[in-house]
């Protein structure tokens, strides 16, 4: 249900970036920023995507989004729509990421339909699952991740699909999960997209920088990284994508 090549680095910038610092990154991108065997992806605001297109893909770097509505077009200010994303170039949209669930308020019912509307317009999601700290602690990790990954019932069979395991208490914390935490809960993960029908590629993601990535994605059932802060400097990211490419070579 991923794309073809197995292992996926891709950069989250959030809410940062202008045009400079867009164009400063991409120069400091080393000539095919894609090594065999890893796919890398950026996925810079909505106001850099045009202007990132053409740019990313000389250095072999797909591009992506970071949210998409559900709606196709109209009545709806403020927001961005899947054909939209394809018409600047966009193969992948993170969906559901903590900080959208947490902060905007986004629910289960909303992302099902822009899994839905994604989909339809030839895009692949990226969808964020993880616990918060107190459920870790209580012993809930799985059943949290369970209940998120339940949206994905009934998916269309040939449908695009990326997951990303992002423990809340590692995004942007310094904090990372431990190897045996990464491997239980991707294992807990990939049985449980099975049982959905829905064997797809997992990324880890939480405070992944280039001194843990490599541990990381020695990490049995993690093809890959979605990568925050550290994705923000070329260097830093190049880092990242050429310990996978070690990993996964
Ligand atoms: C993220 O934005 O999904 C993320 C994991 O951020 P960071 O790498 O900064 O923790």
């Amino acid at each position: 249900m991923s794309g073809s090549v197995r292992c996926l680095i891709a950069g989250n910038w959030k809410m940062n970036g202008v045009l400079q610092e867009a164009i400063d990154f991409v120069g400091g991108l080393q000539e095919n920023a894609s090594p065999e065997h890893v796919e890398v992806a950026l996925m810079p605001p909505f106001t850099l995507l045009h202007t990132l297109n053409a740019r990313l893909a000389e250095k072999g770097v797909v591009m992506g989004a970071q949210n998409v509505y559900y709606e196709p077009k109209g009545a709806f200010t403020g927001s961005i729509s899947p054909m939209m994303l394809r018409d600047c170039g966009c193969h992948y949209v993170i969906l559901g990421h903590s900080e959208r669930r947490d902060v905007i308020g986004e629910n289960n019912e909303q992302l099902r339909k822009k899994l839905d509307a994604a989909w339809a317009a030839g895009l692949e999601p990226i969808l964020c699952i993880g616990e918060h700290l107190s459920e870790r602690e209580s012993g809930a990790t799985n059943a949290v991740l369970k209940s998120q990954l339940a949206i994905l019932d009934s998916v269309p069979g040939n449908a695009l699909l990326t997951v990303a395991y992002e423990p809340v208490w590692a995004i942007g914390t310094g904090k990372t999960a431990s190897p045996e935490q990464v491997t239980e809960t991707h294992a807990f993960i990939h049985d449980e997209l099975k049982r959905l029908g829905c064997d797809c590629r997992v990324l880890y993601g939480g405070s992944v920088n280039p001194s843990n990535a490599a541990e990381l994605m020695g990490c049995v059932g993690v093809e890959g990284a979605l990568v925050g802060g550290a994705s923000l400097k070329a260097v830093s990211f190049m880092a990242i994508v050429n310990a996978a490419a070690h990993e996964f070579g």
